[in-house]
């Protein structure tokens, strides 16, 4: 698990949220489980992210945006044909590729 602030405020201190903690009759920690898991920047307060989950959710996003391998686009400014695999930008004369 790798949380970070989702308000980027630097904050290294997060809380935990939904989770259920068992105490004894003097109230010392005994054990707890996650019912959802969910956590807080204790700094700002917004929601945490879990970095370390993101990279497959990026990938899933990726592979979905991905336009078909080997796809050619005209380059709206010089009219190149690109191989959008190759970049987002016209190897001609450098402008960014919008893959449509
Ligand atoms: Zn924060
Ligand atoms: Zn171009």
């Amino acid at each position: 698990m790798l949380l970070v602030c989702s308000g980027r405020c630097g904050g290294r201190l997060f809380r935990a949220l939904f989770a259920e903690v068992d105490v004894d009759s003097g109230g010392g920690y005994q054990d707890h489980r996650i019912a959802q898991p969910g956590y807080i920047c204790l700094n700002c307060g917004s929601p945490a992210v879990d970095l370390s989950e993101v990279p497959a959710e990026m990938d899933a996003e990726a592979a979905a945006d991905e336009p078909p391998a080997g796809a050619d686009i005209l380059c709206p400014v010089c009219e190149t044909l690109v191989q959008v695999d190759a970049g987002m930008e016209c190897p001609n004369c450098g402008a960014p590729l919008e893959v449509a």
